[in-house]
């Protein structure tokens, strides 16, 4: 018997085991936002530090540093850039102290609960002391981490690795430079399309809920790796590619939301469901520095294939042209009388509202920006979060010329920063600019994507996204996969190009 364990061997068990342990945290994290009851919150924040801890001090051990070394000497290839990827890891992870890794994951559930009783209450002064302390630990994450420009830096380079709040102010200005012009022409037009056939009519849950798995198995969603379930913030979640779980919610009176906010989530869903298999469990489907468990290689690249599924395919004219008589079979009264083009009109309308997650395409990075500038402004000091509530009501009245009319529909409306999820938000606008990215290569390189596309058919989208991102995980980074699979970083252009002629053509402009 010749049983010798290579010091590769050795690494790849760990990261196993951390990988392990990051699904765990991501089960209970599910559990905790879809079925447990409020009074679990304290020891479910044990539960989540304490394998969170684990995970922590396994990559971070001395034993570990040795055995990486011993992997490191004399490795080539895959093997070695694999290593490069554990390393880079393992020394960002060990310049932050255990302690303050600790101190976020107990905060946790601890400020959602009081965001959601801020909420409840519509009192800002609830959430306000867990949010000062996890803007505090976040600071102290950020100067962990070492940046040189900006304390936002560090904390989105966890996220988006290799962006920074210049690039993102450039992004911004150049996108407001397109978008802001775009709507006050929808404005200036006046004429809005009929929506209240997706509010006024009777669409009950039971049958949403019907309608969220058809569309996301239409799409390509696979049921037997995953489950569609309820909660008050639609979120997609996995525990390896073989169980890729995601939620809706549900609006009697706006029936879009649960449908298209099922449609995000399947992009979600397909990213983390096409890795390699044989990635399941290595450093390519762990985030060693964000402790997550996850395939896709930022959280920009995983909200261009929400964005690109949602608003791209299941918000075009051409896939409702195809697949409508499959929503009518589902409503046959209430959309009885409600042609596609009156259909696709009104899921396109562009009406500035205080809603994020309700937002139009078009208005939805208006609100993102105006996050991004709190944020940063929060970090480097120069709001406090007590005035964190007026400053959202100026940048509102700004941007979308609204008034917000209470907190709750204000400052209170997102769950992230109660998660420590500070520097996120701009993700969600970077995966906007990127999604057109993708469709646009596709189309250009693969001859069958327009015309089936076109048909209403979206297998040969799904193939090449398969191809040149979802099977990859997180062996490239955003930049390189974006320059392998379209020849370009990061750019505004095709975006705007495809928002003007969008909504010159709705709007007839
Ligand atoms: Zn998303």
């Amino acid at each position: 018997m010749t049983g010798t364990t290579s010091p590769l061997d050795l690494v790849r068990a760990t990261i196993g085991e951390v990988n392990d342990l990051l699904c765990s945290v991501n089960l209970l994290t599910w559990d905790a936002r879809t079925k447990m009851p409020k009074a679990g919150a304290e020891a479910r924040g044990n539960m989540l530090a304490t394998l969170t801890r684990t995970a922590h001090n396994l990559l971070t051990s001395d034993d570990f540093s040795s055995e990486l070394a011993r992997a490191e000497a004399g490795a080539k290839g895959e093997d070695a850039a694999e290593l490069v990827q554990i390393r880079e890891g393992v020394d960002t992870l060990r310049r932050i102290p255990a302690r303050l890794l600790n101190d976020i994951a107990e905060l946790k559930p601890r400020a959602g609960e009081s965001w959601q009783a801020a909420r409840r209450n519509d009192n800002f002064a609830l959430f306000q002391p867990d949010l000062e302390r996890m803007v505090d630990l976040n600071r102290e994450l950020a100067a962990a981490t070492g940046f040189s420009d900006h304390p936002y830096d560090a904390l989105v380079g966890s996220y988006e690795p290799g962006m920074t709040s210049a690039r993102l102010k450039t992004l911004f200005e150049e996108l407001r430079g397109g978008i802001l012009p775009l709507l006050a022409a929808i404005r200036e037009r006046g004429a809005q399309p009929d929506t209240s056939f997706l509010s006024q009519r009777d669409y009950p849950v039971t049958t949403q809920l019907q309608a969220a798995e058809r569309f996301a198995a239409l799409v390509g969603y696979d049921f037997e790796r995953g489950r569609v379930d309820r909660s008050a913030h639609p979120f997609e979640i996995s525990f390896t590619r073989n169980d890729v779980r995601m939620t809706t919610r549900f609006n009697q009176n706006w029936m879009p939301m649960s449908l298209f906010g099922a449609l995000h989530e399947t992009g979600h869903a397909l990213y983390e469901q096409g890795v390699k298999p044989e990635y399941v469990r290595t450093v390519f489907t762990t985030d060693l520095v964000g402790l997550y468990a996850v395939a896709g290689t930022s959280y920009g690249t995983h909200e261009s294939q929400s964005r690109l599924w949602e608003n791209l395919v299941g918000r075009s004219a051409t896939f409702w042209q195809a697949h409508y008589p499959k929503l009518k079979e589902l409503y046959p009264t209430q959309l009885n009388d409600v042609g596609v083009n009156a259909f696709v009109k009104a899921i396109n309308t562009v009406r500035p509202g205080y809603i994020r997650v309700e937002a139009d395409e078009l208005t939805y990075n208006l609100h993102i920006m105006l996050r991004v500038e709190l944020e940063m402004a929060l970090l480097d000091g120069s709001l406090a979060v007590a005035d964190i509530p007026e400053a959202w009501n100026e940048k509102t009245r700004e941007y979308l010329g609204l008034e917000v009319p209470n907190n709750a529909d204000g400052c209170l409306q997102d769950i992230h920063w109660s998660t420590g999820l500070i520097g996120a938000f701009s993700t969600y606008t970077i995966g906007n600019v990127m999604s057109v990215q993708w469709l646009q290569a596709a189309k250009q390189q693969d001859s069958r994507v327009a015309p089936a596309l076109d048909k209403g058919d979206v297998a040969p989208l799904l193939a090449w996204l398969q191809e040149n991102i979802y099977q990859h995980g997180r062996r490239y980074s955003a930049d390189e996969l974006l320059v392998r699979a379209t020849g370009n970083s990061l750019t505004a252009a095709p975006y705007l190009g495809y928002l003007n002629s969008k909504y010159g053509e709705l709007y007839d402009l």
